[in-house]
């Protein structure tokens, strides 16, 4: 594979360029603390109980007592949130502010702040939101074949993740996943890719569970809410009620005296759907999306999958700055030289603008969705700024697994909780979500999966290393490992397992849980044998004469010596003997010498019961 070892070589020269290059993030400035005034505590979302303890100078202890007068219980390492933190520190005089980011490595971290008068218009980005079969993707789908462009007409559309359309001249983003999943799992990772939400309401259905989950989470993102009343061909179709039930929960209709718009649509029919994208044009003009096109680029991925031929692939929206054919970017932890860039319709590209979404090959590795990527001049320093993330990854995720090992830990002991640890690789992102979904629910005996990472593309030395450090097993879904990576899992003991039919997953995993689970023994009575004479010998102890009344004794049994019915010594044979020769097992009907480990009190007439533990299939 010409394309891995081009890979591996680049890696090389990653290492060797290492010890030369200055070190990025010494450049992380923070906040100069004022000389007057409170003292500061300077913010980083990921702070911990002792972090915290540290930036305000007082012991963990201290520390958590403080919490705990706050009704927090937590550990040391436990991860606090801000509102909490600004509770304890002005507590302690301290005044708590952001860290500011100038450290261009943690580009993804960092605000960019432009100058207004080079602010331009850029279209807005819409995602759709709603309940399940209230007619999302079929929003989507009648919204992108309602554009009519030039030579489009009958065009094959492909998905890529997100599509443009033209409306009066101007264009109007969407995001083409509908669903919740999609914008929070890229609001959870730091991604604010959307500025108006759609959301879609079956006009015979009415508001339903998943309605005002999504209204939730576009509420909690600040994100602007159009509400599109579909299906409202159906004669069962009832907008009113809707309105209603919306406005109980906040979204009063424009037409109410409130300030959402409300739209009757039919997505089927193609009815309603000008209007709707008039009014998202008007809230767009209202809201004034602006970004500055005359940057490098910086925004997120989309979706991102491994292609065939083409290697990895990636949709991005720009978010702002341009983005240009000879670019070279940094995203997520990789990096790669733009070789081409397409939107759905196979257009090609030499720049993309600001919420222009865009499919581009060329890059090293598969991206994870909601992935931030800034664009670069320089091939050097691109490399540069992508490895040294990378060791920043590798030092979190250490942290994580240490914090998670001591977190078992404390699980266990109030509760004997086992996990096997799992890392799955594959090549689309949705089949990997599926996987992860279906293993996650595996439960044999209370004994579950923890899946310690998940993303898209071939399995990787560094993949490997997390297996290796937080004892994982690798799983590769339609991916296989270079020989270089294969080599390097051998070495370190990790096991790699490939697959390409995902239920066989299942029954593997399933197996390998049982697997773990301790074996249980049942204990099985052999035979018994009666004390006939006791002799004591220095230096070995007492050794008692014995018939074997019933069974057989072996000489690895436990026993147990029962004088007048009553347990009085459990135990082990020391030795089993027939005259005088060591014995491996006496049967019932022949006289036997034996004597206990750590017991000399045998007397006449004890019983000694032999046991044997036996597994037991579970
Ligand atoms: P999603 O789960 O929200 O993406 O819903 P879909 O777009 O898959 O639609 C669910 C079902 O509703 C499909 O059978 C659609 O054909 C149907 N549907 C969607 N929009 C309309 C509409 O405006 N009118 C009618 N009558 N049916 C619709």
């Amino acid at each position: 594979m010409p394309q891995n070892q081009k890979r591996h070589s680049n890696n090389n020269n990653n290492n060797n360029n290492h010890k030369k290059r200055p070190d990025l993030r010494k450049q992380v400035v923070p906040k100069k603390p004022k000389i007057e005034g409170p003292k500061i505590l300077i913010y980083r979302p990921d702070m911990s109980v002792a972090d915290v303890a540290q930036g305000l100078s007082i012991s963990n202890a201290v520390m958590i007592k403080k919490l705990m007068s706050q009704g927090l219980m937590a550990t040391v390492t436990q991860v606090i949130d801000r509102d909490t933190i600004e509770v304890i520190a002005l507590d302690e005089g301290f005044e708590v502010q952001d860290e500011v980011i100038t450290d261009v490595t943690r580009f993804d971290e960092m605000e960019i702040v432009d100058d207004p008068k080079d602010l331009v218009k850029r279209p807005p980005i819409v995602t759709v939101m709603g309940h399940v079969d209230h007619g999302k993707t079929t929003l989507l789908d009648t919204i992108r074949k309602s554009r009519v462009v030039d030579g489009e007409a009958g065009g094959i559309t492909q998905h890529i993740g997100a599509y443009q359309v033209e409306r009066n001249g101007e264009k109007i983003t969407f995001i083409d996943t509908p669903g919740h999943a999609a914008f929070t799992e890229m609001r959870a990772r730091g991604a604010k890719v959307t500025d108006i939400v759609i959301l879609v309401v079956g006009a015979d259905d009415g508001v339903m569970p998943q309605t005002i989950e999504a209204l939730d989470h576009a509420k909690a993102a600040k994100v602007p809410i159009v509400v599109a009343v579909n299906k409202i061909d159906r004669p069962s179709a009832n907008p009113d009620r809707v309105m209603t039930e919306l406005s109980e929960r906040g979204l009063v209709p424009e037409a109410w005296g409130g300030d959402t718009p409300f739209v009757n649509v039919s997505a089927l029919k193609n009815q309603g759907i000008d209007e709707l994208l008039d009014v998202l044009q008007l809230m767009s003009e209202i809201q004034e999306f602006k970004a500055n096109p005359k940057r490098l680029a910086k925004g997120t991925v989309i979706e991102a999958s491994l292609d065939k031929g083409r290697g990895p692939v990636a949709t991005l929206i720009v978010e702002t700055g341009t983005l240009r054919i000879t670019d070279y970017i940094v995203i997520g932890n990789t990096y790669g030289k733009i070789r081409t860039m397409s939107d759905d319709l196979g257009n090609r590209f030499d720049t993309a603008g600001p919420s222009q979404p865009v499919e581009v090959t060329g890059l090293n590795e598969v991206p994870q969705a909601g992935d931030i990527f800034m664009a670069f001049t320089d091939e050097k320093v691109t490399r540069n700024i992508a490895s040294d993330r990378q060791s920043r990854q590798k030092e979190t995720e250490q942290k994580q697994m240490k914090k998670r090992s001591l977190d078992s830990l404390f699980g266990q002991m109030e509760e004997e909780t086992k996990e096997l640890n799992i890392i799955i690789k594959g090549d689309v992102q949705g089949s990997i979500e599926a996987l992860k979904g279906m293993l996650e629910k595996i439960d044999v005996n209370g004994f579950h999966v923890n899946i310690v990472r998940h993303s898209v593309g071939a399995i990787t030395e560094n993949d490997v290393s997390l297996a290796s450090a937080s004892d994982a097993i690798l799983i590769g879904f339609n991916v296989r490992p270079t020989a270089a990576v294969k080599k390097v899992a051998d070495n370190e003991g990790v096991e790699i397992r490939l697959y390409s039919i995902i239920y066989r997953i299942q029954e593997d995993i399933e197996a390998a849980l049982k697997g773990m689970l301790e074996p249980e023994f049942e204990e099985i009575v052999t035979g018994q044998a009666e004390v006939r004479e006791t002799y004591k010998i220095s230096k070995i102890g007492t050794i008692a004469g014995c018939m074997v009344t019933d069974g057989v004794i072996k000489r690895d049994a436990l026993v147990r010596i029962l004088r007048d019915g009553i347990v009085v010594y459990e135990g082990k044979l020391a030795s089993l003997k027939r005259f005088k020769d060591d014995a491996k097992e006496v049967r019932s009907g022949f006289d036997c010498g034996l004597s206990i480990e750590n017991y000399n009190d045998l007397k006449i007439g004890d019983v000694i019961e032999a046991s044997q533990l036996k597994e037991i299939e579970v």
